[in-house]
């Protein structure tokens, strides 16, 4: 079966390389045609562990290729994928509908033969019907089926979350759609993959449901945090001790700067939006959105208040997207924290591994270094905002040592405080007291 993606970014661009790995032929539609010649040269452009040498072998067994014309592509593929971005409407909570609606209307002037037209973007209730309706009105004639079909991946693991996921959920409204997708996703649901069948709208609202109620953990596990440096309470003790029950578990317990990235904040807003245009309330999803902006606005006071003011100090920042192993940057805590820093008179300095050339022309006035050292030099602090893992093993005496003032602010936790303790780093973590040196 042919199988056609619209939308080659961190979720199109992986389903493509996963469904071609399948066996499946498939081509990738982007409608930049630079982000295609790219991909055409072999040039990946996004960071994603894994994804490289999936495109680099399918390409070769000639399964998966790239195009910037929808139209052929998307004449005579069994399953149309649509991966476009729904960011936030300008200055509003509900999702932007505009790339899902563009995307569908031309694949609904391309439809011929019978295809199963799947939104994989993240859309709120009601869309599936939305676009059917939109389809039939360009092409009456023509002879298709919706399915929604939410995609859970991770950033970071993106290529790891598809091939191995949890559990894949399947809206749709008619049995020869239940058929063209179990096919799609047969080699998972032979490896015992979940396959849950629903109606569209319940599709819909379970990929909110599931974001909302992680970013909720996270939220929580922050306010915790908070709490336990008011009452000299270890978090990392608490969510171990919450976590071990089996009612809770451990996952999304670890206390942060604040969630980012491109699915939890806006998911999160979007869904307040759909519950009030269908009176139903969200007050704990409002509250946990509400949270989170306040501790990414909070972490500049934290810093002043571990440097003693900011005026006149150099900061280095360690860390630019919103988590580990990725280069995405949307809503990431560094893009509230470093002009909050700015504008109370701080200078900075960054590295990321990954994410200098993408920050670079967003973040104005930072000087950008080519490692942790670098950054740190003649630094009165050093803040930790991503927890990529070669900030682990870094050589903390080294790092001290080229610093004004040795104080470091660890927005994610990622060292032991009692190995920070035999440095001659103040260390300022979450939830935790903090730590002057050993004599
Ligand atoms: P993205 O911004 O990385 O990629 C979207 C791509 O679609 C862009 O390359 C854009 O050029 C292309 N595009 C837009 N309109 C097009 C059109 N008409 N024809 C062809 N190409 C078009 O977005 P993303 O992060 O991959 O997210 C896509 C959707 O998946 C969103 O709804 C998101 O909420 C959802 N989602 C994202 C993640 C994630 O971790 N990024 C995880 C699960 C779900």
């Amino acid at each position: 079966m042919r199988v056609a993606v619209v939308g080659a970014g961190y979720v199109g661009l992986v389903t493509a390389a996963c469904l071609s790995e399948f066996g499946f032929e498939v081509i990738c539609i982007d409608k930049e045609a630079d982000k295609v010649e790219r991909l055409r040269q072999g040039e990946i452009p996004i960071h994603e562990p894994g994804l490289d040498g999936l495109v680099f072998a399918n390409r070769r067994a000639g399964r998966l290729d790239f195009s910037d014309d929808l139209a052929s592509a998307v004449r005579g593929a069994g399953v149309v994928f649509i991966a476009v971005g729904t960011p936030s409407r300008r200055g509003e909570d509900a999702a932007d509908l505009a790339f899902v609606r563009a995307a569908a209307e031309q694949i609904g002037r391309a439809l011929d033969g019978f295809t199963v037209v799947v939104t994989k973007s993240t859309v709120p209730v009601g869309t599936a019907r939305i676009l059917e309706q939109l389809i039939r009105n360009v092409r009456p004639d023509a002879d298709f089926a919706m399915a929604s079909n939410p995609e859970f991946l991770r950033e970071g693991s993106a290529v790891e979350d598809f091939l191995r996921p949890d559990r894949i959920v399947v809206g749709l409204s008619s049995e020869i759609a239940r058929e063209r997708m179990s096919e799609v996703y047969r080699p998972l649901m032979l490896r015992g993959v979940p396959l849950l069948f629903t109606n569209f709208e319940t599709a819909e609202l379970i990929k909110y449901a599931a974001n909302a109620y992680l970013a909720t953990r996270i939220g929580f596990i922050n306010e915790m945090a908070d709490l336990c440096e008011a009452v000299g309470a270890d978090v990392g003790a608490v969510t171990r001790g919450m976590g071990l029950d089996r009612r809770i578990g451990l996952h999304y317990l670890q206390p942060g700067p604040g969630f980012g990235g491109s699915c939890f904040p806006k998911d999160t807003r979007a869904l307040t939006s759909i519950a009030k245009q269908a009176g139903a309330r969200s007050r704990i999803v409002e509250a946990v959105i509400e949270a989170n902006a306040a501790r990414k606005e909070s972490l500049a006071e934290r810093i002043a208040a571990a440097v003693g003011g900011l005026r006149g100090k150099r900061v280095a920042v360690l860390g630019l997207s919103f988590k580990a192993e990725t280069d995405d940057l949307r809503e990431a805590a560094s893009f509230v924290v470093i002009p909050a820093l700015q504008k109370e008179g701080a200078t900075i300095t960054a590295y990321d591994p990954v994410a200098i050339a993408a920050a670079r022309p967003l973040l104005p006035d930072v000087t950008w270094c080519g490692d942790a050292y670098e950054t740190a030099k003649d630094a009165d602090a050093i803040v930790v905002l991503t927890e990529w893992n070669e900030f682990r093993g870094l050589d903390l005496r080294r790092l001290a040592a080229q610093m004004r003032k040795p104080v470091l602010i660890d927005f994610r936790n990622i060292y032991s405080a009692g190995d920070v303790a035999k440095t001659p780093f103040v260390y300022h973590s979450l939830g935790r007291t903090t730590v002057e040196p050993q004599a």
